[in-house]
């Protein structure tokens, strides 16, 4: 179904033109109308974390304005996205009992606080459980919302949580962010002693994972921590936000040997889009020096990005943070610079194995790709590159769903 008879209009006067040259309009036209036609998918966006500043998702916020964020649904619906995974986030702190019951309270306090969201807003969009309700929601013309967890922290040491956290909608957990937990060993983890990878309880919490048909997220763990989930999940896995290490040397992206090993176990990769993952660039020197004084500032104040009280400072803090760039630009990479990326990961693993999570609200951003709005810029590039529709189709959310039906059948047949 056509939902922006405009962009056809426009993509039906200029598509004859791009034949001979095809002139980024022409390119911007024709993503636009494929946008309006396919299922896409953002597996991760952490626009959670702004409701508790009482953003409204309902309104439309002009791309780059003050306390626009990177995502409303008139926006989604502009930029020809579907739907989104919404990551309810718990920071990293201490594995305690007293660290676990904080992590869950603020975990709750943030579904509670989505649903809230979703039924004021149950005229643009709709909680999403599977691939099914999805395609569902998405022909009724509003948005599907998927949930993730962004650390399996709140998880504690309870196994029953798993299935706590599945009866209220989440349906991926990233099992680490950037510490160390009881789960697995994180990418960006400072140990002491040797790697442990997936611990006893992470072994059990996957397997469980693996029998409700809920996606193990390998975003954020150590390389021996997604060794350990691939060699032990009976269902295709994701990585929710990651990119190519090869492309971009950084801990947090997926070397070579892990994309293949992700590759055999027919799981995805989602392109994450923030500027660190993506290219390193010369930084501006009064950037640097604003980001450096708002990290000593929140050193000072609450002792770091992971020990924020509550969602308005989180949400403050965010601003501020955007607002620097704003200020000072340079040092985002590029669309260009992004899809090098997906050329890498595609000959090295094949098309149906990436896809998109932006990380947008939570850092994520290209300077020529700012919100969710501007997506269909990431399409014309893949265009420009000679992409088939049928593998942007793909991309766009083809793979990630046939990734989410497989760990369905795999939960089918394991508990039959
Ligand atoms: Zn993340």
């Amino acid at each position: 179904m056509l939902r922006f008879p405009a962009a056809l209009f426009v993509s039906l006067i200029l598509v004859p033109l791009m034949g001979q040259n095809p002139t980024e309009d022409a390119l911007i036209a024709r993503a636009s109308r494929m946008h309006a036609s396919m299922f896409t998918v953002d597996t991760h966006v952490d626009t959670p974390g702004r409701l508790g500043a009482g953003f409204d998702l309902g309104l439309r916020h002009a791309t780059g304005s003050k306390g626009a964020g990177c995502l409303d649904f008139p926006r989604m619906k502009e930029g020809g996205l579907s739907s989104a995974f919404f990551a309810v986030f718990a920071a990293q702190g201490p594995c305690t009992p007293e660290g676990h019951a904080k992590a869950k309270t603020k975990a709750m306090d943030q579904l509670d606080r989505l649903d809230r969201m979703l039924k004021s807003q149950a005229a643009l969009c709709e909680r999403t459980l599977s691939p099914a309700e999805g395609r569902r929601v998405v022909a009724s013309g509003r948005r599907a919302i998927f949930l993730g967890l962004e650390n399996g922290y709140p998880l504690g040491l309870d196994l029953g949580l798993v299935d706590t956290f599945y009866a209220r909608g989440i349906r991926y957990i990233t099992l680490a962010h950037t510490s160390d937990n009881d789960l697995c060993d994180s990418s960006t983890g400072k140990r002491n002693g040797p790697e442990r990878g997936l611990t006893t309880f992470g072994a059990k919490v996957v397997r469980r994972m693996n029998e409700l048909g809920m996606l193990v997220d390998i975003s954020h763990l150590s390389d021996r921590s997604v060794r350990d989930v691939l060699h032990l999940t009976q269902a295709p896995v994701i990585a929710s936000h990651s990119c190519a290490r090869a492309v971009c040397e950084h801990p947090r992206n997926l070397s070579d040997a892990l994309l293949k090993a992700l590759q055999a176990n027919g799981g995805v990769v989602q392109l994450c889009i923030l500027g660190d993952y993506i290219k390193k660039l010369p930084t501006n020197p009064e950037q640097s020096r604003a980001l450096k004084e708002l990290e000593a500032k929140v050193q000072a104040r609450y002792g770091g990005w992971d020990n924020l009280p509550d969602a308005a400072t989180e949400a403050a803090l965010g601003e501020e943070y955007e607002a620097i760039f704003e200020k000072f630009p340079g040092g985002r990479p590029t669309v260009k610079d992004a899809m090098d990326h997906i050329d890498h990961i595609v000959k090295l693993i094949g098309i149906d194995h990436v896809g998109i999570g932006t990380d947008f609200d939570g850092g994520g951003g290209l300077a020529d790709c700012r919100d969710v709005a501007q997506l269909p810029r990431i399409t014309a590039e893949l265009l420009r590159r000679g992409y088939s529709e049928e593998s942007i189709r793909k991309i766009w959310g083809g793979n990630f769903l046939r990734v989410f039906e497989g760990a369905l059948k795999t939960a089918a047949r394991i508990t039959r």
